[in-house]
């Protein structure tokens, strides 16, 4: 009997669309609970993949720290299971010569937030100069730091592979979240306004006093509606002030300002702020994939590919670029979430399965990070969490992060054919609901500041999610 034709076509989608396909280990923490050999029998089982080995991504700088000595941090080694309930601490290197040994090339992957650094001169300031831990991009010296654990961790992973020219695929540098926002009773904030950032902005005609005020232009496209940040992401680069205040009043965000005026000198400092800050991601980028090569002498060392991870949209807020105009002399390639108004790419890209690309994932381990953290309970918002309130937010964390993937062959057939666009394959995150359950089985929590029991006359965890790093989640998307 012959296949029915929409059998075949559905088939063939599958094929198609998948193209190259990615493992990409979110956290050094996935490998306490599954093998190498086991994370790719996972990985192919899920997707449906049986031949081609996928490109392994396993994280260089990750959330928590570095598994690599060095002189900067503490290096954190890998708890890695070795089978039949053993574990043995592992470097990065040895973890990376597993996956190659198993045939598979790799994605060394850096989360520039380096919260596990505790460097204050880092820190990003919102325009209230209130500062978190996360480290500003824009900062010649967390350039600096990150160029350095770069350097050291790809000669360490190098060190660790025969040939490891042929074995390192690429740098994958996240944006997803390097600019924070808050908002408490109608008013945002945003990250960052420390002084390199300002006067950045300033030397190109962007005066920063403007967003010192209420309102300011990130109103017409942002608006605090009480438990998240609702925005507008469908402005593209260039974008003209009327075709702004024409969206921004579609949805009724433009009602703060009282004149036409006024509105229209608010969207067009908003463009010059917006546009501003893409060019500085770009210098961001540009500086750190000049670490990006293997061997001793950059001029003539093989030179990895440059990868970015940012959100599928016109304009990403947190990421502060127009992914869609990114320059091809800085990036090579992008990887980004499906989202429903997918800008178009001239990049070569692959899907990233998970909605809202890394910022749910790395807000779920950053948590657990931070949960275990003498440190951070004591010293942040998270100290005034009692043990099972800390045992909440890690339960939210988790559920926020995994139910954002996208998974299944459904996902896959519903893609862009690769041979219709620049799209050349897919990246799926292993996280499966079984390490989610391990993860939050017996989490490492630190004293914080409040004990079990004591009357909480201090604010809910509610109320408390909305000060900490990364609480504002964004409500919806357009
Ligand atoms: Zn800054």
């Amino acid at each position: 009997m012959s296949k029915r034709k929409s059998l075949m076509a559905m088939e063939q989608s599958w094929s198609d669309n998948a193209g190259h396909m990615v493992m990409f280990i979110p956290d050094h923490r996935i490998l306490s609970y599954m093998t190498p050999r086991e994370c790719l029998a996972r990985f192919q089982s899920q997707w449906n993949v049986v031949g081609d080995k996928p490109t392994v991504c396993l994280p260089l700088v990750g959330v928590d720290g570095v598994a690599f000595d060095n002189q900067l941090c503490r290096t954190v080694p890998i708890t890695a299971t070795i089978g039949s309930s053993q574990a043995d601490q592992r470097l990065l290197g040895e973890v990376a010569r597993d996956f190659v040994d198993l045939g598979c090339r790799l994605h060394l992957y850096v989360c520039p937030a380096m919260e596990f650094l505790q460097v204050e001169a880092c820190h990003v300031l919102d325009i209230r100069n209130v500062g978190s831990p996360q480290a500003c991009v824009q900062k010649r010296k967390t350039r600096e730091f990150l160029k350095y654990l770069i350097g050291t961790g790809i000669d360490h992973v190098a060190q660790h592979l025969d040939r490891p020219e042929e074995s390192l695929e690429s740098i994958v540098l996240d944006i997803t979240d390097l600019w924070g926002m808050g908002g408490e009773d109608g008013k945002l904030s945003l990250c960052c306004f420390c002084d390199e950032c300002r006067e950045a902005f300033e030397t190109q005609g962007v005066r920063v006093s403007d967003f010192e005020n209420y309102p300011n232009p990130w109103y017409l496209a942002l608006k605090d509606s009480g438990r998240a940040i609702s925005y507008i992401d469908n402005i593209s680069m260039g974008e003209t002030p009327a075709s702004i205040i024409g969206k921004s009043a579609l949805r009724g965000f433009d009602t703060v300002f009282h004149s036409a005026n006024e509105r229209l000198r608010a969207a067009s400092a908003l463009m010059k702020f917006m546009t501003r800050r893409h060019e500085m991601v770009e210098d961001f980028l540009a500086a750190i994939f000049d670490e990006a090569y293997v061997g001793d002498d950059a001029a003539h060392a093989k030179k990895l590919r440059r990868i970015a991870v940012v959100e599928g949209t016109e304009y990403d807020w947190t990421a502060g670029v127009f992914p869609g105009s990114l320059k091809s002399t800085i990036v090579d390639e992008l990887w980004l979430d499906p989202a429903d108004t997918f800008p178009h790419i001239d990049l070569q890209y692959k899907t990233f399965m998970w909605r809202r690309a890394t910022y749910f994932l790395n807000a779920f381990f950053e948590t657990l990070s931070s949960a275990a953290d003498p440190r951070m309970r004591t010293t942040t918002a998270l100290g005034r969490l009692s043990l099972d309130e800390m045992k909440d937010l890690l339960r939210q964390r988790a559920a926020a992060a995994f139910n954002h993937q996208l998974t299944g062959l459904g996902q896959v057939a519903a893609l862009s054919a690769a041979k219709e666009s620049t799209r050349n394959g897919i990246v799926g995150v292993l996280l499966t609901q079984e390490i989610v359950d391990d993860l939050l089985r017996n989490p490492e929590i630190a004293m914080g500041l409040r004990k079990q029991g004591d009357d909480a006359s201090l604010d809910p965890l509610s109320r408390l999610m909305r000060t900490i790093s990364l609480a504002t989640d964004v409500e919806e998307k357009r």
